[in-house]
């Protein structure tokens, strides 16, 4: 964080806290309370939909979950303020895992069905559960006592206010953590997550029960910030306003969300009333007008992008003067808005004034010297598996049927350790699939495969890839919104025992993992030569250093056998030589490497054993110098018969 940064976060308290000395209006310092308890729900409807790119139209349900978790708390039990704080979040949390573990499984618009029939399930129950929640009759929860003494309006909403900024320094405090790096991964890359050890499934569910619990949070303050909660508010017109909060504000900041809760606040009164809806849209008008010149002349769009923007914000103006009354209007003003964001400011406000307006922001990383490479890519108790001549992979008779095309047919494969093996052949012959069965991409339909004694059928990539197997892909799969370091620190995800607790109160633990987790990605970088490229953003990097940065992750996991799907493809001359030297060196390591690789010459130099696939057969094996003299290799690359 910046020190700008920091300073103008202490403004802003500053600003909050003094809102209801220099205002006696109680209606607006119930809006701007009402406005920071919506962010802190959007704080962590933002780990769920900016983070892990899911979408839930659950949240008004769980919103709802903590409001009455408060309602009836206080209600039956006349439970005090500091019970009900920790058991509105506790609750809702389980909520969400209720709702998360079944409706993550499934993904896109189903997932949004299922969150949508949550929200709706949620809704009846409260209205038809009478016994605990008087149904539409709904609770009254006066102002709680705190310290002794009943809250003052101004009390409440300095006690808002102080739980929105410690809501606000946790939920940083995640998305800086291991834990936000798997969120942001599994979105970026969901089979390099599994392939890295970070079970996309898991911590989807994780990222949405964290969610759930601020969600809660934020519903038992708006129970008493309303002091009457009925079912009708918790309805699916709040679910969509809170995703339009997040994505017009600006997913992936908190600066988005805060801005997000106060749209959604402001939006709804400013459409009950049509003069300053008048003024607004004008403002509005003249505010898209004056981007538009800036980004044209910056050259960072252009006019044809921004004609119709601006002509349909001056269009609204317009026709906000012709309107007579606006309450029959107030949707489709919601839904107008909608189109626009989603065709307009897929950044959002925020992200869009970033562009805007800042050059690169480049981030330092306080970065140590490696101390030493070997360090880096391999901690040197596993080094001693080295070569011992014994047998790491053992597999028999697979076969992979897709449909009825056999891309695998009753391979057998043995890969001794400390070796580099070779897996070479024409396109199509089931290289790929080869690595997909042994990363447990693809469940093999028939045959056995053994990894160190343990079989690997049937488990799942995150398990396989902690039992020390990491992989590369044909296609690169980096996480292409985070930065080159990121991306490596993702692979040292299985370093972290803090949890949630630990990031969250920044214990010594997490510092102390987290500190050695940079030290050693940096290291690795510097390993495959990419330490000045640490905070560039992978999807920037150059093909070839995308190749190097993969690498760099898979070694990350501290692999015992590294997998590496075509590596030198798309490289230049030097860079494959780089590549050669540095293949050399992990195995110099002691890691056992198949390569998969069509430069025969890279096959040639660094292999100690080459298998040789043809449709989906294995058709000789052995040294590369005996395998390049076989006839059927020969045969099999050229499609014709060796004379
Ligand atoms: P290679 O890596 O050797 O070029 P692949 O292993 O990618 O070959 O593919 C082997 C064969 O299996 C190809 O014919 C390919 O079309 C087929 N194949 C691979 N994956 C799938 C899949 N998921 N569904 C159907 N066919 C597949
Ligand atoms: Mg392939």
């Amino acid at each position: 964080m910046s020190r700008n940064f920091i300073l103008s976060l202490f403004v802003g308290f500053a600003l909050l806290a003094a809102a209801p000395l220099y205002t006696a209006n109680p209606y607006y310092i119930h809006m701007i309370g009402t406005i920071m308890i919506y962010a802190i729900l959007l704080f962590g409807l933002d780990i769920v939909v900016g983070y892990t790119g899911q979408v839930s139209l659950g949240h008004a349900g769980l919103f709802g979950v903590g409001s009455y978790t408060a309602g009836v708390m206080f209600m039956k039990l006349g439970a005090p303020l500091w019970m009900i704080i920790p058991a509105s979040i506790g609750i809702t949390a389980a909520f969400g895992a209720l709702l998360a573990l079944p409706a993550l499984r499934v993904t896109g618009p189903y997932l949004a069905m299922v969150t949508l029939a949550f929200g709706t399930i949620i809704q009846i129950l409260i209205n038809e559960m009478t016994f605990l929640t008087e149904g539409p009759l709904g609770i009254k929860v006066p102002k709680p006592d705190l310290f002794g003494a009943k809250l003052t309006e101004h009390g409440f909403y300095w006690l808002v206010l102080v739980l929105m900024g410690l809501s606000l320094v946790v939920v940083d405090r995640i998305l800086r953590s291991q834990l936000g790096r798997a969120f942001e991964a599994l979105r970026g890359s969901p089979v390099a997550s599994d392939c890295m050890g970070v079970s996309v499934y898991r911590y989807k569910v994780y990222a949405f029960v964290i969610s759930a619990g601020f969600a809660g949070l934020a519903g038992c303050l708006y129970a008493y910030s309303e002091q009457y909660i009925s079912p009708n508010t918790y309805n699916f017109e709040l679910t969509v306003l809170f995703l339009l909060a997040v994505i017009m504000g600006g997913r992936k900041t908190r600066s988005g969300a805060l801005l997000g809760a106060a749209i959604i606040v402001i939006l709804p009164k400013l459409l009950d009333d049509l003069e300053m809806f008048r003024q607004v849209s004008s403002t509005l008008a003249v505010l898209m007008l004056v981007g538009a010149i800036i980004g044209v002349a910056r050259k960072i769009t252009t006019v044809r992008t921004m004609a119709i923007p601006v002509v349909g914000t001056m269009a609204l103006s317009a026709f906000s003067f012709w309107l007579q009354s606006i309450t029959d209007w107030r949707l489709s003003i919601f839904g107008l808005m909608i189109l626009f964001v989603v065709y307009y400011l897929q950044d959002g406000i925020v992200g869009f004034f970033r562009k805007l307006f800042s050059s690169k922001n480049a981030r330092s990383v306080a970065y140590l010297a490696p101390s030493d490479a070997k360090d880096a890519i391999h901690r040197a108790s596993n080094a001693q598996h080295s070569a011992d001549g014994s047998d790491m992979v053992v597999a028999k008779g697979v076969l992979m049927q897709f449909g009825g095309l056999k891309a695998l047919n009753d391979v057998d494969l043995v890969v001794k350790r400390g070796t580099i093996h070779g897996l070479i052949g024409p396109n199509g012959s089931g290289k790929s699939t080869m690595m997909n069965v042994l990363t447990g991409i693809y469940v093999p339909t028939a045959g056995k495969i053994e990894f160190s004694g343990n079989t690997l059928v049937g488990r799942t990539s995150s398990d396989i890839a902690l039992s020390g197997i990491a992989r590369t892909f044909q296609n690169v799969q980096l996480f292409g919104e985070m930065t080159a370091l990121q991306n490596v620190q993702v692979g040292l995800h299985h370093t972290f025992d803090s949890n949630l607790l630990d990031v969250a109160l920044n214990t010594p633990r997490y510092q102390r993992e987290d500190s050695s987790a940079v030290e050693r990605g940096m290291g690795l970088l510097h390993f495959v030569g990419l330490s000045d490229l640490a905070t560039e953003e992978a999807r920037n990097l150059p093909y070839g250093k995308q190749r190097l940065l993969e690498i760099a992750r898979a070694l990350a996991l501290d692999p015992q056998l590294l997998l590496l799907d075509e590596p030198a493809a798309g490289l230049t001359a030097p860079d494959i030589k780089e590549l050669i030297a540095i293949i050399r060196k992990i195995r110099d390591h002691g890691i056992t490497v198949i390569l998969i690789e069509h430069h025969m010459d890279v096959v040639m130099t660094v292999c100690d054993a080459v298998s040789v696939l043809d449709f989906g057969q294995k058709i000789a094996e052995g040294k590369p110098a005996e395998v390049q003299a076989n006839e059927k290799v020969i045969e099999a690359y050229l499609g014709a018969p060796a004379a």
